[in-house]
């Protein structure tokens, strides 16, 4: 009964694919996720506490401002 074994071996092989395949997809998402994370990673304004993205935040010497006006405020 060699087809019987031939089709083990083929159902086999397809569950390795779809095991592999979910696989990289997980590393897609989780890779996506890291993404993610890091495009809203959020900060408090020194001056008026409101939470601003990191990469939209104003550096100023002593910390991060949410406007130009408020690091004006805090370091004149
Ligand atoms: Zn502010």
């Amino acid at each position: 009964m060699v087809s019987k074994y031939l089709l083990i071996l083929v159902i086999l092989m397809a569950a390795i694919f779809i095991w592999r395949s979910n696989r990289k997809l997980a590393v897609k998402e989780r890779k996506a996720a890291e993404q993610r994370t890091k495009v809203i990673d959020m900060q408090p304004c020194r001056w008026c506490a409101v939470q601003i993205p990191t990469v939209e935040a104003v550096q100023g010497k002593h910390g991060s401002y949410c406007s130009a006006a408020h690091l004006h405020k805090a370091e004149p």
